[in-house]
C-alpha cells in the first residue's frame, strides 16, 4: 500500500473560528487581496479589522462561477497592487478565484500556461503566495482542495488549474457563517459534499485515510443535510455539513473522484445550472450504473462492497445494502426539490457531446470501473426530468 495525503498548511474549525482572520493576515504582510462574493456587505467589517492593524487591503468581488476571465482580472489586480496575502471569503467560486490569485502572484505567466484541458497545462514551479481560504457554504472543501474550477465559455466546459502547490496555508472553517445560506443554496452545497464523499469512498484511488475520513463525513451528511435544510439556524446540523464539506475536501483532493464529477465539468460548461444541483441530481444514476456494471462486469471489485456500507451509513440499517443507499439519496433529492437539468437547458440533443467530454474529464479516471457510451447516455436520460 502506498499513498500520500496533502492538505491545507493548518485548518482552524469552529465556531467563531473567523475571529482569527485579522491576525492570520498580519502575519503575512501590510497589503492584502481580498476576494469575496456577490454580497460582500456580509463581511463588512472585515476590511476595517484590517486596516485597524495598519493592512490595506484591495477587494475583488465574484459574482457567479469564475471564469478564466474573472480569475485573470483578479490576478491583474492583485500584481498591480503589490499583495502580499490573499484572504478569499466566500463560496467555492471565491476560493477558487483567491487560489488562482495566490498561484499565479508566485509564479510568471498566464492562467492559461497552466490550465488543464484548453490550456498549456505546464507544471506550477512555485508555491502559492500565502492565500487564507474562509468557506461560506457548506459543500465544495475547496479550502483544502488544491485545483481551483474554472468556466471556459468559449468553449463550454470547466477546466481546473492544479497543482499541490496551491494548497491554501490556513483553512479557516466556521460553520456560523453558513447560516446565513438559503434553503436552495444549502440543498445544492450539501449535496456537492455528500457526492464528494461517496465518489472518493467508492473511487479506485481510496486510501485508508480517506477512507476513515469519507466515513465519518457521510455519518454527519446523512443525519444533517435534511436538518439544515428545513432549519437553517440549527447549529448542530450547520456544523455537521460544515465538517462534512472539509472532510469532502480532504477526500477528493487525496482520493479523487468519479463519474458525477467527471459529468459536471461539462454540465457545468453547457448549462447553467449550480455545481451542486448537477451533482446531487446525477448522484443516484450515476451509483446505479456503476453498482450494475461492477455486478456484471466486475463481480469482484471491492468497490460493490464500499457502495453497500454507504447504504448501511445513510440509512443507519445494518442490512442496507448499495440499493438501499440509492433510494436514500433519491429521497433526499426529492425532500430537497432538486430540479430536471432540462430546466437549466440541457435537451437530448446535447447527450452525445456531454458523454464525449465527460470520458476525457480527469475525475472519470477514479471512477471505480470504466462506465460505456450507453450507459453514460442513460445516466442522462435519467438526471434530465
Ligand atoms: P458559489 O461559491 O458559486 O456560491 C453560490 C452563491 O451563494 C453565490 O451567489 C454566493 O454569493 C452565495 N453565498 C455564498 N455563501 C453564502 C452564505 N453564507 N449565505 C448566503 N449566500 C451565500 O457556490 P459553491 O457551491 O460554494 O461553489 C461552487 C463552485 O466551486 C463551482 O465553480 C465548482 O466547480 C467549484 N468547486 C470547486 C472545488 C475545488 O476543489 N476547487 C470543489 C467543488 C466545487
Amino acid at each position: 500500500m502506498q499513498f500520500e495525503f496533502s492538505t491545507a498548511g493548518r485548518i482552524v474549525f469552529g465556531p467563531g473560528a473567523c475571529d482569527r482572520i485579522p491576525d492570520l493576515v498580519a502575519g503575512y504582510g501590510q497589503r492584502a487581496f481580498l476576494v469575496v462574493g456577490g454580497r460582500p456587505d456580509r463581511f463588512g467589517r472585515i476590511p476595517d479589522q484590517l486596516a485597524s492593524r495598519g493592512i490595506a487591503c484591495v477587494s475583488f468581488t465574484v459574482t457567479g462561477e469564475p471564469t478564466t476571465e474573472v480569475a485573470q482580472a483578479a490576478v491583474a489586480s492583485a500584481r498591480q497592487t503589490g499583495t502580499e496575502v490573499v484572504l478569499a471569503i466566500g463560496g467555492g467560486s471565491v476560493m477558487d478565484t483567491g487560489k488562482v490569485v495566490a498561484a499565479l502572484l508566485a509564479s510568471e505567466g498566464d492562467l492559461s500556461d497552466y490550465l488543464e484541458v484548453v490550456g498549456r497545462g505546464k507544471p506550477l514551479q512555485d508555491r502559492s503566495a500565502p492565500c487564507i481560504a474562509v468557506p461560506t457554504t457548506a459543500g465544495t472543501g475547496a479550502e483544502v482542495t488544491y485545483n481551483a474550477v474554472l468556466g471556459v465559455p468559449q468553449q463550454h466546459v470547466k477546466v481546473s488549474i492544479r497543482s499541490p502547490l496551491m494548497l491554501p496555508r490556513w483553512a479557516v472553517v466556521d460553520p456560523l457563517l453558513t447560516h446565513s445560506m438559503p434553503r436552495e443554496l444549502t440543498a445544492s452545497t450539501g449535496l456537492d459534499a455528500l457526492t464528494q464523499l461517496i465518489e472518493a469512498f467508492v473511487s479506485n484511488k481510496a486510501n485508508p485515510l480517506t477512507d476513515g475520513i469519507c466515513r465519518e463525513g457521510l455519518h454527519r451528511a446523512g443525519r444533517s443535510l435534511r436538518r439544515a435544510f428545513e432549519d437553517g439556524s440549527n447549529a448542530e446540523a450547520r456544523e455537521d455539513m460544515s465538517l462534512a464539506s472539509l472532510f469532502s475536501g480532504l477526500a477528493l483532493a487525496n482520493a479523487k473522484l468519479g463519474a458525477v464529477h467527471g459529468f459536471a465539468g461539462p454540465l457545468g460548461g453547457m448549462t447553467d445550472a449550480p455545481h451542486g444541483v448537477i451533482c446531487g441530481k446525477l448522484l443516484p444514476f450515476v451509483m446505479e450504473a456503476n453498482v450494475r456494471a461492477l455486478q456484471s462486469r466486475a463481480p469482484d471489485s471491492p468497490a460493490l462492497a464500499r457502495f453497500d456500507e454507504v447504504g448501511r451509513i445513510l440509512t443507519g440499517r445494518s442490512t442496507a445494502r448499495a440499493s438501499d443507499a440509492v433510494s436514500w439519496i433519491e429521497g433526499l433529492c426529492a425532500v430537497l426539490g432538486l430540479p430536471g437539468l432540462r430546466r437549466y437547458g440541457l435537451s437530448e440533443d446535447d447527450f452525445t457531446a456531454v458523454t464525449a467530454k465527460a470520458k476525457n474529464a480527469s475525475s472519470m479516471k477514479g471512477n471505480p470501473i470504466e462506465l460505456n457510451e450507453e450507459e453514460l447516455h442513460q445516466i442522462l436520460r435519467k438526471a434530465i426530468d
